[in-house]
């Protein structure tokens, strides 16, 4: 994969990774009330993890010093290109 830019444009650091959302459960405790406070604790969705993006499909980088960025990506290995002839 090719990222652009790789490295931060503020200290020029090549990116140490991207930027993702990973949905949760925050665990709930319920009183014989139905009233619910947090137990402190969240389950985290492994498999619902997924890249942060924007409307042009960049991606957000981040540097080790915290500095983010938008960057294209390119996940394809270089391929032929095969056309279908009318
Ligand atoms: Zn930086």
């Amino acid at each position: 994969m090719r990222l652009d830019p790789w490295k931060c444009p503020e200290c020029d650091q090549p990116a140490k990774g991207t930027l993702e959302t990973i949905p949760g459960i925050a665990l709930l405790l319920f009183d014989e009330d139905g009233n619910a406070e947090y137990f402190g604790q969240t389950d985290v969705c492994w498999d619902g993890q997924t890249t942060v993006r924007d409307d042009r499909d960049r991606v957000r980088l981040i540097c080790a010093d915290g500095h983010e960025w938008l960057a294209s990506i390119n996940e394809t290995n270089p391929q032929p290109i095969w056309r279908t002839e009318p």
